[in-house]
């Protein structure tokens, strides 16, 4: 393992799994929602669900981590 000091920069661009769904989404991009971490996609669901109607907001698009 390499122990480098990790600016926070490259900290938020770090592609973690969400728990929810599997999905990978960057560090800095998960929401909290109900007392849950989750990604943009499950924020998204989670919010149509609970609020019963669509969420028109665009802040939730953009690039996703790519699997390698
Ligand atoms: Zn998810």
């Amino acid at each position: 393992m390499l122990m480098t000091t990790m600016e926070n920069k490259d900290e938020m661009l770090r592609p973690v799994h969400c728990k929810h769904c599997g999905e990978l989404e960057y560090y800095g991009e998960m929401r909290w929602l109900s007392g849950k971490c989750v990604c943009r996609d499950c924020y998204k669901k989670e919010y149509e669900l609970q609020y019963g109607k669509l969420y028109e907001w665009d802040d939730l698009d953009g690039p996703r981590p790519n699997v390698n």
